[in-house]
């Protein structure tokens, strides 16, 4: 007992002389720690951004439930789980560069292409460079979907925004190319290897095919004439802030979801405006707090000017529901 109440003794002061250390920091804090932590919180941020949907993502968490684990063993002070951990942390340096070289190789490229690296902190993100990329995507999505309109062939495209696709990526193909019409049709020709799913777009770029989405929540009160893939494009929109286009196999029209909300029905001109104003203007809009990667995209309804499908038909899939 009188163990219990020495070691709760021991742990209490050990909190008041942390918060009191805590205070004499803010106490003392120049405009020059400011920048100081504003700086090193961007840098941070910066590396987490590049490794997260890697392995060394993986081991970055693994680290940190060490560190975290270190210091709680520290304040409460414990001497064997810090000692075994500090010796760890010694040998294990080396060795995590060594085999986490070819992730450190890409993030120093990365730095060295970007501008200072400012792109991948996210601070022009909706830069000139990024704003050019998806003007080229969108002419391409555009005018690719005319022709497997034409075609009747069938396409997903998702076009990646604030919220991170990471678990769908994981599960289609890597391409990282540069959009082009040839591409999108060459992807969607019936019967090749990355037909079957969705490409999805990340600045721009086609970051990934043959990716499988989610089915939505509200999947029994979808119109029945919708089938897996205007689906899949509804269940995607439900999860995340991302714009999906879809290409009917049997119809040919071109639809677009987002918010849960399906719009079919699009022309070529339609599809450009929508894209690039959802794309593009939206997010010169957006205050620059808003735009940073890790704030969610608040908009929640369709914009005022998002053009009439063209034959004036509009699914909202709830509406139109069976029952
Ligand atoms: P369409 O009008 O083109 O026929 P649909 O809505 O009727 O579209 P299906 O005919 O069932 O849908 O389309 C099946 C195709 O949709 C699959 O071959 C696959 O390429 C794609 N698809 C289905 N489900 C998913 C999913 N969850 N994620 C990604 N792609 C999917
Ligand atoms: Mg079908």
């Amino acid at each position: 007992m009188q163990m219990l109440s020495l070691a709760s003794f021991s742990l209490s002061s050990k909190i008041t002389e942390t918060l009191d250390s805590l205070v004499s920091v803010f106490q003392t804090m120049r405009i020059n720690d400011l920048i100081d932590i504003v700086v090193l919180s961007f840098i941070i941020y910066y590396f987490w951004n590049l490794i997260r949907e890697t392995r060394a993502g993986q081991l970055a968490k693994g680290i940190l439930f060490l560190l975290a684990a270190y210091i709680l063993a520290s304040i409460l002070g414990m001497k064997a789980i810090p000692y075994l951990l500090e010796t760890l942390a010694q040998s294990s340096l080396l060795a995590i560069l060594i085999v986490f070289q070819p992730e450190v190789r890409r993030a120093m490229e990365q730095l060295g292409h970007s501008k200072f690296g400012l792109k991948n902190l996210g601070l022009i993100s909706s830069s000139e460079a990024v704003e050019e990329q998806w003007r080229e995507a969108i002419d391409a999505v555009c005018s690719s979907c005319m022709d497997m309109s034409a075609t009747r062939t069938g396409a997903l495209i998702v076009f990646e925004r604030q919220t991170r696709l990471g678990e769908q990526l994981s599960n289609g193909t890597i391409l990282n190319a540069t959009p082009s019409k040839e591409l999108f049709e060459q992807i969607f020709y019936k019967n090749t290897p990355l037909h079957d799913g969705a490409v999805i777009l990340r600045d721009g770029m086609i970051l990934a095919a043959a990716c499988y989405l989610p089915t939505p929540q509200r999947n029994a009160i979808i119109d029945k004439k919708y089938g897996a893939r205007h689906r899949a494009a509804i269940g995607m929109s439900e999860n995340s802030d991302a714009i999906i286009v879809v290409v009917s196999e049997e119809t040919g029209h071109i639809s677009v979801a987002e918010n849960g909300d399906l719009q079919e029905g699009f022309t070529w001109k339609q599809l450009q405006a929508y894209l690039i104003g959802q794309m593009i203007d939206q997010t010169k809009k957006r205050p620059f707090l808003d735009r940073l990667p890790w704030r969610k995209s608040k908009q929640t309804t369709p914009p005022q000017d998002a053009p009439a499908p063209a034959d004036g038909e509009e699914v909202r899939h709830e509406e139109k529901a069976d029952h």
